[in-house]
């Protein structure tokens, strides 16, 4: 270990600077979201809970994020997709551990019986990549809080990100039926928490939400490191 540090000294990834994989500034700089929103018309409501009237019969029950996605955040969230490996997006979840706490625990009194459920990626993009920052994320949270994980959704259809399109209506389109669930043997009326790392428009985790109503899973949140709105 001290040696890899002296061949491959850490840096700061979103500035560089060599140290650590968040520096101080950087750190400094990242910003928390302050209160949870709604995840069907982005506005404010306590701990993150669909407004009673943007409720939808097979939605999202409720949304955790813990950073805006804008600066420091989009800058890692950004490279992790690219060019880093599985073991620095680590190292930066646990020097970012205390901010995602924070949001977890709250909906850790609020809910029991959680099931952790990483938004997968098309196998063929998967391959590419070499792995799911997603699935890492989740593996992470299961670790730290004693949480059972398990991969209920496989993407069935390989879309294009949805960051390339503009309208609403064109990443609604573009996500339709791109999930499947696999196993049907979870516990119906359990509650699964589906793990992202950014929520932008809200429809691919809507998507995942709606597959995984229509088999009877009662309650669907959603965690995401960071979220657009
Ligand atoms: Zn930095
Ligand atoms: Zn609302």
């Amino acid at each position: 270990m001290f040696l890899e540090n002296i061949l491959f000294p850490k840096h700061c990834l979103s500035c560089g600077k060599i140290g650590n994989v968040l520096c101080d500034a950087c750190k400094s700089k990242i910003t928390k979201v302050r209160t949870q929103s709604c995840i069907y018309c982005f506005k404010p409501s306590l701990a993150g809970f669909t407004h009673h009237s943007c409720r939808r019969r097979f939605g999202v029950d409720e949304l955790v994020s813990v950073y805006r996605y804008d600066g420091v955040v989009r800058r890692v969230l950004k490279k992790v997709k690219y060019k880093l490996t599985r073991k620095s997006f680590l190292w930066f979840l646990n020097e970012i551990f205390i901010d995602i706490q924070t949001g977890f625990n709250q909906a850790l009194k609020i809910h029991k019986n959680i099931t952790l459920c990483p938004i997968p990626l098309h196998p063929t993009r998967q391959r590419q990549r070499g792995f799911n920052q997603v699935e890492i994320i989740a593996k992470f949270l299961s670790l730290k809080f004693k949480i059972p994980i398990s991969n209920l959704l496989v993407r069935v259809k390989n879309t294009k990100p949805q960051s390339d399109l503009q309208t609403h209506q064109e990443r609604k389109n573009n996500i339709k039926n791109s999930f499947k669930l696999i196993k049907k043997d979870i516990n119906l009326g359990k509650t699964v928490m589906l793990v992202d790392d950014i929520v932008t428009s809200g429809h691919t985790v809507r998507e995942a939400a709606y597959i995984l109503k229509r088999n009877k899973i009662k309650k669907v949140i959603v965690f995401s490191l960071a979220r657009a709105f």
